[in-house]
């Protein structure tokens, strides 16, 4: 086995082997643009030193032999006195972590070789500050010293020089603080500074390789479901430094990073941020104001068009957005990093259908190129820019738009406090100079987050567009204090903690006061209205309707809506829905007929059940009546009632107070106690496990019947009208067949009853759910007697779990996502394995007994996109999911089907 990979031997198709940047050097390194030579260690050199706690032996030997040939190749040694060559040490997974894992730059430097650098560059304080910077990343991420050691060190140094930057300190002061650094090391670490090269770079692996379990990187996988197995690449690197400080030309040196089109909107042209006379991690860490990568051009006219070649081979070579990290030595370009950039949602759509009308791509691969999750983020509201004044808001400041959406919330100046106060229901924004990676869990907590420091690839931005939160960043004229928790804006604003701001991550305005939303255009196109022409609405209008007409002509699953009345029919239709998958009728019984419920429920004797079901009939009727014609021409599934009892019966503590009270003060309370004792009896522990579905059917007499007559009637009656209703009658809560006999012979019954007076064939389909596990274990038997099958995989998941759906979230959900036990709730993206294989064989035993089988699913996952996936890959014919998440199940199963 092969444990590294010197640049010339990669490509980016290893991204598994070499990590997503080791993958892309060696890309470009083949392309002939220049990378300085380095070599990558494997992800697999990786796993084995994690999971056996030592570094593969063969691996020194590899290091060593790449070293040798790197060293040829720049003709000098590493650390070598009197010319050192200095290398790189970064981390690089499959998947890109931003500032998730360890870096440590300038290795080769020691006592010995800083004054050979120094006389090579001809500049003593570079390379002094050079060591400086060595020593504090090496003390921070190798040896464990907490980082503001250093940091208060430097702060000293300067303090006794009067100088107000480290630009400020000269040479002298800068071996002073190398020794001072060197003391806090030998204090701190228990060892003095390796002076060994070698011995540095190979710690420095070593440190690469822990940092994959590092506290940060594993909060951040499981956010982004990264796998926690996959381990890391560490790319070694030859240095090139932008910190050479500019000489007279001008020309001199910096860092920049830069996008081949805006990751915020996905418009072509000159996007990125420059730091003159800087080094590497400077900007990405945000901690010096950047210029516009457009500036460059007039202060390295020649950098610049190099670097515009270069982005335009890049992106016509990937045929996508890249973002690009360079440096620039004494007027020489270096690329340090490419890979295919992260983007806003509005961007993806934007930049794929772009690339499909430049014949970079074809129409398959802008689907590709999009997902759901994006889609859904785009049909987020957005604030109403006419009505911004209306609520008493004020612009307070004006940052960069690092993440689009509108969040309103409390303003909160520190992690903690977000994560406190979300917890207890109240919606904040995370204000911050600048984050760094351990605000991670308040940016999740948080709505938005704003800060005042740091550029579009700074930590927040990056992170923000990762999660899909809200962020504006760099809006610099607002001054943070986050000891005394406020925020001053020009004209004497302040915003103190808990003060109500709203933050627009589409055009980077900050305001205080709570500004009005608006919907998204994407959900105005979908409901076939204008919408409110924000700049790139129509851009973006256009590149979405172009790629759901493709994902609709691909796609072989059928999508369907759950809906209860004809408002939600109405809209489930213009988002695309191809029937009703569930019609839930319990939802029909709410508000003021929840009583005739209870009545017919509590109902002792045969007049009274049937005095209630005759108040029920009609207004059912009429309920369905108007869903066929909301839906006409296309299939309704009613779902005979299903609710827990618990759900309809008055509450059994407030009756029993009530009927003591009445007891106590003599007052007549007949009814009352008739009613608690009908409660007492009926009054379940697992109500969720009890009488529901098709059991209450079986009990209640009458109760399906009323039901099937008024389906049968409805559609008589719309067929009269010269309407098409298609109406499916399902059954819920079936665990074996036997039960669906009786059902389906009774109905059958009503059914030609109806059809007999309306002298019409009806063609109601009658079939059933299959969310119990008996269900499902026994689908072939079902089937004999169902016309089709939808999976319930709500409940099919509680009862396979014994997870009660309606605890389980609050609980110990929290421990389990914290314990990686899943990484997401099996109620929101099917649990392949368990669940899941249940449907599969569900599915397989239903279509042996009838082939033709109809299948769908109604449980949530039906607008998941992970679970349409699935669901494609089983067989089913539909999914069916709550109306707003139709254009996403449309489009995932486009996706699904390519
Ligand atoms: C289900 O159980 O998945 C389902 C769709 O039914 P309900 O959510 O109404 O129980
Ligand atoms: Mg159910």
């Amino acid at each position: 086995q092969k444990f590294v990979y010197d640049f010339t031997e990669g490509n980016k198709d290893l991204k598994d082997l070499l990590g997503g940047k080791g993958a892309n050097l060696a890309e470009m390194t083949n392309l002939g643009l220049p990378v300085p030579p380095g070599f990558t260690i494997t992800t697999e050199a990786c796993k084995v030193y994690l999971e056996s706690g030592a570094e593969p032996p063969a691996l020194r030997f590899e290091v060593g032999a790449h070293l040798e040939a790197l060293e040829r190749r720049m003709g000098k040694k590493l650390g070598q006195a009197d010319d050192p060559l200095l290398v790189s040490v970064r981390s690089g997974a499959r998947f890109s972590m931003p500032g998730m894992m360890d870096t440590v730059l300038n290795i080769g430097l020691s006592d010995a070789s800083v004054a050979g650098l120094a006389a090579q560059a001809g500049d003593e304080r570079f390379a002094w500050d050079s060591y400086r910077r060595l020593i504090q990343m090496f003390g921070r991420t190798v040896l464990g010293i907490d980082g503001d050691l250093f940091e208060e060190a430097l702060e000293e140094a300067k303090r006794e020089r009067g100088a107000a930057t480290d630009v400020d300190l000269d040479a002298d002061d800068l071996r002073r603080l190398v020794g001072t650094f060197k003391d806090i090391v030998a204090e701190r670490a228990g060892r003095d500074f390796p002076q060994d090269p070698r011995e540095q770079m190979d710690l420095a692996i070593r440190a690469v390789f822990d940092s994959w379990n590092g506290d940060r990187a594993r909060l951040y996988r499981r956010q982004e479901r990264i796998p926690h197995d996959l381990g890391t690449a560490v790319n070694v690197c030859s240095m090139v430094f932008g910190n050479l400080g500019p000489t007279a030309d001008s020309k001199g040196g910096g860092t920049g990073v830069a996008f081949t089109r805006d990751p915020a909107s996905g418009r072509q042209g000159v996007y990125g941020d420059y730091l003159a006379n800087a080094q590497g991690e400077d900007v990405v860490a945000g901690i010096r104001n950047t210029v516009p990568l457009a500036e460059l051009e007039r202060i390295d006219k020649s950098s610049y068009d190099r670097l515009m070649e270069i982005m335009e081979i890049l992106e016509n070579h990937y045929r996508d957005l890249c973002d690009i990290e360079f440096t620039i030595e004494r007027g020489k370009l270096w690329m340090l990093q490419t890979r295919v950039g992260k983007r806003t949602a509005a961007a993806a759509f934007r930049i794929a259908t772009q690339l499909v009308d430049q014949g970079l791509i074809d129409e398959a691969e802008a689907l590709r190129r999009v997902n759901g999750a994006q889609l859904a983020q785009l049909m987020f509201p957005r604030f109403e820019e006419k009505r911004i004044g209306d609520g008493g808001a004020e612009r307070i400041g004006w940052g960069i738009a690092a993440s689009p959406g509108a969040a309103v919330g409390k303003a909160v100046f520190d992690s903690y406090t977000a994560i406190k106060w979300s917890r207890s229901g109240e919606k904040v924004i995370l204000v911050r100079r600048e984050t760094n990676p351990d605000d991670l869990d308040g940016m999740i907590a948080a709505e938005g987050i704003l800060t005042s420091r740091g550029g579009k690839t700074s930590h927040a931005a990056v992170v923000a567009r990762g999660m899909g939160k809200t962020c504006v960043c760099g809006a610099e004229e607002l001054e943070v204090d986050t000891k005394r928790r406020c925020l001053s804006a020009p004209g004497g604003v302040v915003v103190e903690e808990g003060d109500v701001i709203s933050v627009d991550g589409s055009t980077g305005k900050v305001y205080r006061g709570e500004v009005p939303v608006v919907p998204s255009p994407v959900v105005e196109y979908f409901e076939g209205r204008t919408h409110a022409g924000a700049e790139d609405a129509d851009e973006l209008v256009e590149a979405v309707h172009r790629i759901m007409a493709y994902a609709d002509r691909v796609r072989r699953l059928r999508v369907r809506a759950n809906a209860d009345n004809a408002e939600d029919a109405l809209r489930a239709r213009r988002f695309g829905a191809q029937g009703i998958g569930l019609c839930r009728t319990e939802h029909m019984f709410l508000g003021e007929r929840r009583e005739l419920v209870e009545r017919l429920i509590l109902a002792d004797t045969d007049t009274e059940r049937q005095e209630a079901l005759a108040r029920l009939m009609p207004r059912q009727k009429d309920d369905f009546v108007e869903l066929f014609e909301a839906m006409d021409g296309l299939p309704v599934t009613v779902r005979l009632l299903d609710p827990p009892l618990h759900e309809f019966l008055p509450d059994i503590t407030e009756l029993s107070v009530r009927v003591a009270l009445a007891e106590a003060r003599k007052e007549p309370h007949e009814n009352e106690l008739r009613l608690l004792q009908a409660v007492h009896r009926l009054h379940e522990q697992n109500p969720m496990l009890g009488l529901r579905g098709v059991r209450l059917g079986l009990v209640i007499p009458g109760l399906f019947t009323m039901q099937v007559r008024a389906i049968a009637e409805a559609v008589a009656e719309r067929r009269a009208a010269g309407g098409d209703p298609r109406a499916e009658i399902m059954i819920p809560l079936v665990g074996t067949v036997q039960e669906l006999e009786i059902v389906r012979e009774d109905a059958e019954k009503v059914i030609a009853e109806v059809e007999g007076t309306h002298d019409v064939s009806l063609d109601l389909a009658l079939g059933t759910m299959i969310e119990l596990p008996r269900a499902a274990l026994t689908a072939g038997q079902i089937a004999e007697c169902a016309d089709f099958f939808s999976f319930g995989t709500n409940d099919l998941t509680q009862t396979v779990w014994a997870f009660s759906r309606d605890d389980v979230e609050a609980s110990f959900f929290t421990a389990y996502l914290e314990k990686g036990i899943f990484g997401v709730s099996p109620f929101e993206t099917i649990d392949v394995d368990g669940v899941g294989s249940l449907v599969r064989s569900a599915a397989e035993a239903g279509r042996a007994t009838r082939p033709g089988l109809k299948l769908g699913v109604c449980g949530e996952h039906g607008g998941d996109p992970e679970s349409v996936h699935f669901f494609h890959s089983v067989g089913l014919d539909y999914v069916s999911c709550s109306p707003f998440r139709i254009p996403v199940a449309r489009l995932e199963a486009g996706r699904a089907a390519m």
